[in-house]
């Protein structure tokens, strides 16, 4: 209030007062009087003249005689009193009668004199009349203050962005803004005198008991809560709702009356101030999403999907049911990414997530594990059948071409199952038996899935064994170089020989290069053992040659690691002149993978060496993805048949196409071919039919330690070896 007051403006200005009488003389002698004693007065004579006066300008006070000729004192009342003036009217008047003064009065006067008047009596009268004036305009403009900040608050209120609302004590809406309706579809008719709880998520009312009804004041009232409110279902068309509830942020006071008489104030209701927060839910929900999931699949990432785990196998643990945990490689995935760019790999990626879920139930769980892997959880799953069956599913699905860009690229993957219980029990043992699994489906030939078992568990264990084994191994000259005859099928000559690494492992006899060449790859020491079977090829040849054998190339497989070697070639080239070998004794056989992951410098390096008379092999020819054109850029001189397609040849599958194709291509090229896994003689024949004229396989004979090529060689140079050899 004391703010209010301190707005009004002084009132500063001297008051004006209009005398009206139609007797000049009394005009005079009141103006005189009133003059003399400070007041400034202006005459009227007449009610005509006092009603031009009136019109004109604003008077405080008005002395004004009844009786006057035309218009009178009682019409200049009417007149002021239906304009509504503040002026103060004091009648000075001869006439006495009661009726007169009354009527007077009841017209609005202020106060009665009787003429002749008393000095005195009059000064006093109007000094009472002007502050009474006074005071009824402080309090006009006092009013129109508070009216003022009314309207301005009303407006704040109404205009704000937050939900403003007033309880009584009870509960029930006195007051709520405007906004209510734009936020929560309610008219504020529909809401004043209810309940609060209505508005209320039912979930939130505990909360909302507690703190929507605030009783408390100050610092320990409520902040910050937050709750949900219930919008307005049937108000859908007044505003577009993309939810049922509205998130909110409350503040609220308790309001109380001032103290009473007995000390106590007493609880009148609550203001309260309620924000939406949709914005801040959304962002947070967004940074949450984030947190948890693969912005490029948007499946869960990692971290929500073992959360998901944990509590999968809280449940199948309760209800004794089981679970599977999928581990999912993408096979050969970092060539895509090499030679086609990463936005392809990252196209792919999507594709592969999009058909895993194709073959999904909705509760199954698909997470992006990072790079290339997935994993998947299959919650209550009856019968461990049923994991493969999806499996099976999942890879079929992935083995269909994908067209991106105009192109066409075949792709497979690895599975890795693990069961819970019988597999592991907790998130960590799940997944890595899982992966465990997987790791055994890629270095068994990839494209196919496996069950996690205890075997598969010492073999992984011993990863980190076998590194450390094979440091060990080259110094104890455990590695030994075999050989496996290639053959041409007309003939029944041994055309050539495939070195191939062997290891005998001190503890584990003989290890096969599935076992330790990817580990040899991955840390690098591929390298060392690398120049290790380059050097023994080459002496092992340089013996044959002593032995007056009949010249033949031998094979000898480089890995990718190996090219990227700055001094790769010159290593070739040395160790070929510290022997005194030509090149055309050797062949480098490279998968496609080798030759892809860094096209540019291996095609310059295998370049040099075809210069040198060395022959180029493309190892596991059909495996890879890429399209055929980057056969130009390398020497090539031939192709190796994958012997996963001659495998099937018997069955009639879409392998023989594959083998018929390569067959077509080699031919077209002119290349020469190899088809590698030859084990029976149905596949024999097909490949001959097929105008192949290498072959190398079981059925020709196995790979042998040197000491058995040695004297296989022997036989032959003797002439004792004619015809095909069956052994093995
Ligand atoms: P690869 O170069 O494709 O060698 C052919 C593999 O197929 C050999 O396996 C051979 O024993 C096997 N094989 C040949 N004919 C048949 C058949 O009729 N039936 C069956 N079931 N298998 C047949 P191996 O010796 O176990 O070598 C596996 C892979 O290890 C090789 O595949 C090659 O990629 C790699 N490798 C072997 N030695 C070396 C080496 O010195 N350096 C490098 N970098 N890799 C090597
Ligand atoms: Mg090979
Ligand atoms: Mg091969």
């Amino acid at each position: 209030m004391n703010e209010i007051l301190a707005d009004v403006p002084e009132m500063k200005k001297k008051p004006k007062i209009l005398i009206v009488d139609d007797d000049a003389a009394m005009l005079t002698s009141l103006r005189m009087l009133l003059q003399l004693n400070g007041h400034d007065a202006e005459p009227a004579q007449g009610g005509e003249k006092a009603i031009e006066r009136l019109t004109a300008a604003d008077y405080d006070l008005m002395l004004l005689d009844l009786q006057m000729p035309g218009v009178g004192g009682h019409e200049v009342l009417q007149h002021v009193r239906s304009k509504g003036l503040g002026i103060k009217v004091i009648v000075v008047s001869g006439e006495t009668s009661f009726s007169a003064v009354k009527d007077a009065l009841t017209e609005g006067a202020y106060d009665f004199v009787r003429k002749p008047y008393d000095a005195g009596e009059l000064l006093t009268t109007i000094n009472n009349g002007l502050q009474s004036r006074e005071l009824e305009r402080q309090r006009k403009a006092l009013e129109d203050a508070l009216e003022e900040s009314e309207k301005l608050h009303r407006y704040i209120v109404n205009n704000s962005p937050d939900i403003v609302y007033v309880l009584d004590n009870e509960g029930r809406f006195t007051f709520i803004n405007d906004r209510t309706e734009n936020l929560l579809g309610y008219k504020r008719e529909e809401l004043l005198g209810q309940h609060f709880s209505m508005l209320i998520h039912e979930d939130d009312l505990v909360v909302a008991n507690y703190v929507f009804n605030e009783r408390r004041t100050g610092a320990r009232a409520c902040k910050d809560v937050e709750l949900r409110l219930n919008i307005n279902d049937e108000a859908k068309t007044v505003r577009y709702f993309d939810t049922h509830v509205l998130p909110i942020e409350l503040h609220s006071v308790g309001m109380y009356n001032p103290k009473g008489l007995d000390g106590n104030s007493e609880f009148i209701g609550t203001y309260g101030c309620a924000r939406d927060i949709t914005d801040r839910k959304r962002n947070e929900e967004l940074i949450n999403y984030q947190a948890f999931h693969d912005l490029l699949t948007g499946l869960p990432n990692r971290a929500l999907f073992e959360d998901r785990l944990k509590l999968a196998i809280a449940h199948a643990r309760r209800g004794k049911e089981c679970l599977a945990v999928i581990y999912l490689d993408v096979d050969r995935f970092k060539l895509v990414n090499d030679s086609l760019g990463h936005a392809m790999g990252d196209k792919l990626l999507q594709i592969f997530a999009e058909r895993i879920l194709g073959c999904l139930r909705a509760e199954d769980t698909l997470a992006r594990f990072g790079g290339d892997e997935f994993t998947l959880l299959l919650p209550q799953i009856s019968k461990q059948e049923n994991a493969g069956a999806v499996a099976k599913k999942i890879l079929e699905s992935l083995r269909l071409p994908i067209h991106i860009d105009n192109q066409e690229i075949f792709t497979s993957a690895s599975i890795g199952i693990a069961m819970f219980p019988q597999s592991g029990e907790t998130v960590e043992t799940l997944v890595k038996s899982a992966d465990i699994a997987m790791y055994h489906v890629k270095s068994n030939g990839k494209d196919a899935h496996q069950f996690f078992n205890e075997e598969m568990n010492n073999s992984y264990t011993c990863h980190l064994a076998v590194e450390r084994d094979m440091h060990r191994a080259l110094e104890h000259k455990q590695f030994e170089v075999f050989f496996q005859p290639k053959v041409n099928p007309n003939s029944c000559q041994i055309v050539g020989m495939e070195a191939l690494i062997r290891w005998h492992h001190p503890e584990k006899k003989l290890v096969l290069p599935n076992d330790f060449i990817p580990i040899a790859e991955q840390t690098k020491l591929i390298i060392p053992i690398g120049d290790w079977m380059f050097h023994a090829t080459c002496k092992e040849i340089c013996r044959w040659r002593e032995q007056g054998f009949p010249k033949i190339k031998v094979s000898i497989n480089i890995s990718a690691i190996q090219i990227e070697q700055e001094d790769f070639v010159k290593k070739i080239i040395d160790t070929l002149d510290d022997f005194n070998l030509s090149g055309d004794y050797i062949e480098l056989e490279i998968t496609e993978y080798g030759l892809m992951k860094n096209r540019e410098n291996a095609a310059q390096k295998l370049r040099r060496l075809s210069a040198r008379g060395i022959s180029i092999a493309i190892d596991d020819f059909g495996t890879g993805y890429s399209s055929l054109s980057y056969l130009q850029d390398f020497p090539v001189n031939t192709l190796k048949i994958d012997r996963s397609f001659v495998k099937d040849i018997e069955s009639e599958t879409k392998e023989t196409c594959i083998v018929d194709a390569i067959a077509a291509m080699a031919k077209g090229l002119k290349l020469h071919m190899v088809a590698e896994g030859v084990e029976t003689v149905a596949q024999l024949n097909y490949i001959k039919n097929l105008g192949c004229v290498e072959i190398q396989g079981f059925l020709f004979g196995k790979p042998q330690s040197a000491q058995t090529t040695f004297d296989l060689m022997r036989q032959r140079a003797d002439g004792k070896l004619e015809s095909c050899l069956y052994y093995g």
